[in-house]
């Protein structure tokens, strides 16, 4: 049975690209891939990777012992740079050029596939430029980047470009419920298309109650006096702190949503008749002050301040963005 995964790449605009170099035989020798959702650029990575070697007339089938060699990482032709968690650098640039000159075993082409371009150093794409430049004939490299500002411009202009788009909340949710992720209904909901970010959110097992907590925000918080223990429970999440305050904007947005009829665009599904009963609290001035409020709470985290003081001060201002724009 094909996978999710392999259905959401036969739709989107990376295959039709690579689909329409196959057929008319015109194969560029390098693709950059480029897109916010890093997950989703390795994986189209690896099924384009399917699509060229798979030589079925439904390429890529996911069923022939290519495919499946590639599915499961054993491809001898298929290399990907760099090791997991490191850095793109002169040495993985250096592999690559010797690679090169080695022709593939069991396939008609070699794939590179180099993930997370953006963090390559300036002197391993210079070391790349020549091999991309005066490509062998049997190579394809697979390059994927989630801000392709990063990439030298010499290594851009030799690039066939693909742009990486978002994946379907309905996609998403088949894709979890395939791999058996309990509530992929709620995960599905609060991952808005991207599939990083679902993977992330289904293997941390807080996430609900994450999700939970920001709810009671917008429904329990109303005076002063429950600061302290708001803020003792943010604490407890201070590995995700950064989701937090996602799920925080997410509530607020889907408040304004629903104020105005929109209740097909929110996020939080699973919690919509919560949220229809706290309605008349807020008013959008008021949710765009507590917004606000959330993104400085952020820029604060990012610039390293105390978490305990960023928490309190958020709290503090959500409550008094709740006072002050009281109509
Ligand atoms: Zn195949």
């Amino acid at each position: 049975m094909k996978s999710v995964l392999n259905n959401i790449y036969k739709s989107s605009f990376a295959y039709t690209i690579i689909n329409k170099d196959i057929q008319n035989n015109m194969l560029n020798h390098a693709y950059l891939l480029s897109g916010d959702d890093d997950a989703l650029n390795k994986f189209f990575c690896v099924e384009i990777a399917k699509h060229i070697l798979c030589g079925n007339d439904d390429a890529p089938c996911d069923e022939c012992v290519t495919c499946k060699k590639i599915s499961h990482s054993n491809c001898v032709d298929i290399k990907i740079h760099p090791e997991k968690n490191k850095n793109f650098v002169v040495e993985d640039a250096n592999a690559i050029v010797d690679d090169c000159l080695i022709k593939p075993y069991e396939n008609e082409k070699k794939i590179y596939i180099i993930n997370n371009f953006e963090n390559a150093t300036i002197q391993a794409q210079n070391k790349l430029l020549k091999t991309i430049e005066e490509p062998n004939g049997c190579v394809v490299f697979l390059i994927n980047t989630k801000n392709s500002n990063k990439v030298l411009n010499t290594i851009l202009s030799r690039c066939k470009k693909i742009f990486v788009g978002n994946v379907s909340k309905e996609n998403i949710n088949l894709f979890l419920k395939e791999k058996n992720i309990d509530k992929a209904d709620v995960i599905s909901n609060i991952s808005v298309g991207n599939l990083t970010k679902a993977i992330e959110l289904s293997e941390n097992e807080e996430i609900f109650k994450i999700n939970e907590l920001a709810i009671s925000v917008f429904e329990s918080l109303i005076n002063s006096s429950q600061v302290l223990e708001y803020s003792y429970k943010f604490i407890s999440f201070s590995a995700h702190i950064q989701t937090l305050l996602e799920n925080l904007i997410n509530v607020a947005y889907d408040i304004a949503m629903l104020k105005n009829g929109k209740q097909n665009t929110i996020i939080n599904k699973h919690a919509q008749k919560r949220l229809e009963n706290i309605l008349n609290i807020y008013n959008i001035k008021m949710l765009n002050k507590i917004v606000e409020q959330i993104n400085e709470a952020n820029l604060k985290l990012q610039s390293n301040c105390n978490i305990q003081s960023v928490v309190d001060s958020l709290l503090m201002n959500i409550l008094e963005a709740k006072y002050k724009c009281k109509q």
